[in-house]
């Protein structure tokens, strides 16, 4: 699982003007803290274990590296005057990390905000499996965004989202959701779809069963160094039933919406699809920074750097050749994308679909005849309902909310 529940507006608005190379770095108000580098279930698509780099990490976030990372925090607050940061806790599985250095940790974080005045965002990104009461009301005291990873129903869920004993997950996930509900707490929720299945089953368990109208289906992780099956028949079918069912009920999909967005012109705003830049910063357990986590899938040591936060500021990650190559290549996709008709929505797909061997990021997605028979599937359904300005040229974007 890779998706991150970061609020749009944490995201960079698309330039135009980025195509020509990358601009100015950005000051980051939005890292990625992994707690935990192993994690208690072993799902059959996980990213993070492609790596066998992150063995080499520390199991949980040492006490040496946050104190370490508290107090670059803390520099960083004060050096760009940020009045909003947002920290995502994230593994492996975060809830592995000890509850009573959580605890700590959000203490230390409350101190930054109080001699900063800068307020820090934070939510968790985990399985759902370890979730407690204990666990429950240290969300709601500290005011703890939460994402749980279900990928459907029990069958489809279990399929893949296994335990060390190959034992599906699916009930321990739903107790723990429904700890979090029963506390008040209405969590994200991210699938991983698996183009196997249909996904009128997935949208009719999470929508009428688990009562969610907002959460992300998202394809699995692949590079060009994989052989991943096409995704466009089950994205297609997953847009016409939302379309056709659910749209004007109101539910929405991250993805399909950063989709539709692009089509539309707009800035698309997600980690799945969408051209923009790759800012994210990760945090690991020995206090090292790295580029976005889930480029790693490319290869052993593939997002390894020697920044650290007990040498180096926050800021410092962005003089890395391999941070900076992620960024960079997130403004700059190949000539192939720069003259798709579905440049600007597609933006070559999400970082990692890009990467081969040969070329480096300078591919199109390794799911890209599939986005092309999507973003086609999508564009013919939505465009008989959009009615042109005359004035501005612009189509009139509420008449795509519902057929
Ligand atoms: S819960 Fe996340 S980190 Fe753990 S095995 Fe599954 S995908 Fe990997
Ligand atoms: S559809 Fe293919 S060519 Fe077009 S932007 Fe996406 S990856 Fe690139």
């Amino acid at each position: 699982m890779t998706f991150v529940d970061v609020p749009p507006d944490r995201r960079r608005q698309h330039d135009p003007s980025a195509q020509q190379g990358a601009g100015e770095a950005p000051v980051f108000t939005f890292l990625l803290v992994k707690l935990a580098s192993r994690c208690n279930i072993a799902c059959t698509y996980c990213y993070w274990f492609r790596d066998a780099d992150v063995y080499k990490k520390p199991a949980v976030f040492t006490v040496e590296a946050e104190s370490a990372f508290c107090e670059k925090l803390e520099q960083h607050i004060n050096e760009f005057q940020l009045e909003n940061f947002m920290v995502v806790f994230h593994g492996g599985e975060p809830l592995l990390f000890p509850k009573r250095r959580f605890v700590k940790l959000q203490e230390s974080l409350a101190g930054i905000e109080e001699r900063t005045g800068c307020v820090i965002d934070r939510g968790v990104c985990t399985n759902g499996i370890l979730i407690d009461d204990e666990w429950v009301e240290i969300f709601c005291k500290y005011d703890i965004g939460v994402s749980i990873s279900i990928d459907g129903p029990p069958d489809i869920h279990d399929a893949q989202r296994v335990d060390f004993k190959g034992q599906g997950t699916h009930a321990d996930v739903i107790a723990g959701l429904k700890r979090v509900r029963a506390a008040g707490i209405e969590p994200g929720l991210i699938t991983v779809c698996n183009p196997a299945t249909d996904p009128e089953r997935i949208l009719s368990y999470i929508v009428d069963e688990l009562g969610f109208e907002r959460f992300d289906i998202l394809p699995p992780d692949a590079s060009h160094l994989d052989k991943p099956p096409p995704i466009d028949a089950y994205f297609i079918k997953l847009f016409d039933v939302w379309y056709d069912r659910y749209a004007a009920r109101g539910v929405r999909i991250s993805t399909l919406d950063a989709m539709i967005q692009g089509l539309m012109g707009d800035a698309a705003v997600s980690d799945t699809i969408g051209l923009g830049p790759i800012e994210t910063v990760t945090l690991m357990s020995d206090g090292t920074l790295e580029p976005l986590d889930v480029l790693r899938i490319v290869g052993d040591g593939s997002t390894r750097t020697d920044v650290s936060v007990f040498r180096d500021s926050l800021q410092d990650i962005q003089k890395d050749f391999r941070w900076r190559a992620a960024y960079d290549a997130s403004l700059r996709l190949c000539d192939t994308c720069k003259q798709c008709e579905f440049m600007d929505a597609c933006g070559g797909g999400h970082l990692a679909q890009r990467w081969s061997a040969e070329r480096g990021f300078d591919n199109p997605s390794v799911y890209c005849a599939s986005w092309m028979n999507i973003f086609n599937h999508i564009w013919k359904r939505i465009s008989p309902t959009l009615v042109l300005d005359f004035n501005t040229g612009a189509a009139d974007k509420s008449s795509t909310a519902a057929p």
